[in-house]
């Protein structure tokens, strides 16, 4: 891809001819001199949530009272499911919204391992989301610390060889797993290969969607990918801490035994059996009541992806991406900053990492400068990563230039030396 100019006026130009500009309009965006990079973490507001959850809880939850569950909200776990499936590339019937990607991850990575009991090996990376890593080390605890988890490295910091995770799966593998997208670089695995390799192996797969979806194409099913979760709180815009979703291909679900037996797994829930007795379905994989005011918010935000299509969301994320390190590579590599996301847009998801060894000051100024300084809200991740989050639904070309711009003078004119490198709670 190739950019003129580092003009503003280009810039203009770029916003003037993007198609899906309309959508900016669909979120609260109340101040303009507040430019948010940070949609990969938490996705911005839809107005059409505020309207739709006002209803919700009037209507909904006030005045329908119990009866609201029959009236649809029961379904909404896999309606819900469904919607996003479509931006996955999944069966209507292959995804279900519930639980947290930290619990989906427990309940299908040790379902996983039951499949296999003699192949003791679960293949990661480096790269992958502590959470999930954390969590298979629970598992493996959990069951007797027999299996070992064996990490593929990275020799760049950057992207992992398609080699490293072929001499990392062999017979022994029961698993493979892996972030679609790397929450740091945001190195993008190619999926279809990899699960190749695995099944090649005879082990399972499962990915974690959560940098993916909503920004990037998934084809789950023309992968052949057998097991996935993902977050509804980052591109989906869902709000804060929504319900995760998870996805169990067809012909495994009735074959993995859920760990945890909760009332909404069981095959007639309100049959109050004494004994437990799985649904043959997705729906095994559910555990307790779902928390459905926080789930109807994620309604209208995918509502808004399904109309703007995934397919060009990505090829607007990729152009925008492409200029933010076109003027990265004139305004800020001279600066003494490196890119730490894979230069190649193919193996790449929607945020750009930029390393600089005073990367956490400098994105403390970004974010705290007072006015009439203009706010960058990227985020920070360590050691010397500031995140770029691209969020193609709403992010423009003009705020790309604005926030490189202002990166350049807080590191130019050293704005970020009156700050301190002292850590706070969320980053
Ligand atoms: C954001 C993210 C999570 C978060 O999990 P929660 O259970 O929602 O806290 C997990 N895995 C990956 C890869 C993520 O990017």
């Amino acid at each position: 891809m190739h950019f003129q100019s580092a003009d503003i006026n280009f810039a203009i130009e770029l916003d003037a001819h993007d198609e899906l500009a309309s959508y900016r309009d669909e979120f609260q965006i109340s101040d303009p001199n507040l430019i948010y990079l940070d949609g990969n973490s938490l996705g911005r507001l839809p107005k059409r949530t505020v309207e739709y959850m006002g209803n919700a809880i009037e209507r909904g939850w006030g005045e329908r009272l119990i009866r609201v569950w029959n009236e649809g909200w029961i379904d909404t776990p896999s309606e819900l499911g469904a919607k996003i499936a479509k931006l996955v590339g999944a069966q209507a019937d292959e995804i279900l919204v519930t639980d947290s990607t930290s619990v989906n991850l427990f309940k299908l990575g040790l379902a996983a391992l039951r499949v296999h009991p003699k192949r003791l090996k679960i293949v990661s990376d480096v790269f992958n989301f502590p959470s999930d890593l954390y969590i298979l080390q629970g598992i493996i605890d959990l069951l007797g610390n027999e299996h070992r988890l064996e990490l593929v490295h990275s020799t760049d910091g950057i992207i992992i060889s398609s080699d490293a995770v072929k001499d990392a799966i062999d017979e022994d593998t029961c698993l493979v797993t892996f972030s679609h997208v790397a929450f740091k670089s945001a190195f993008m695995y190619d999926m279809a290969y990899v699960t190749e390799l695995a099944h090649d192996a005879g082990a399972l797969t499962l990915w974690d969607l959560s940098h993916s979806v909503g920004a990037v194409p998934v084809d789950l099913n023309g992968c052949e990918v057998d097991l996935a979760v993902g977050c509804t709180y980052k591109y989906l815009n869902g709000g804060p801490g929504s319900p995760a979703f998870l996805y169990v291909k067809r012909d495994l679900q009735d074959r993995l035994i859920p760990p945890i037996w909760g009332w909404f797994a069981a095959q007639a829930p309100f049959a109050f059996d004494l004994n437990f007795n799985p649904a043959t379905d997705i729906s095994r994989f559910k555990v307790g009541t779902p928390a459905m005011l926080s789930m109807k918010a994620v309604e209208p935000a995918v509502g808004l992806h399904l109309s703007a299509g995934i397919d060009r969301l990505r090829e607007k994320s990729v152009q925008q991406s492409e200029y933010l390190i076109f003027l990265a590579e004139q305004w800020l590599l001279p600066l003494g900053f490196s890119l730490g996301s894979p230069r190649d847009p193919a193996m790449r998801g929607s945020h750009v990492s930029l390393r600089h060894p005073e990367g956490f000051r400098i994105n403390k100024a970004l974010i705290e400068s007072p006015p009439p300084a203009i706010r960058v809200i990227p985020d920070f991740r360590e050691p010397d990563n500031i995140r770029l989050g691209i969020a193609p639904m709403y992010t423009t070309y003009v705020e790309i230039h604005q926030a490189l711009s202002r990166i350049r003078t807080v590191v130019d004119k050293k704005i970020y030396e009156m700050y301190s490198t002292q850590r706070s709670g969320v980053t």
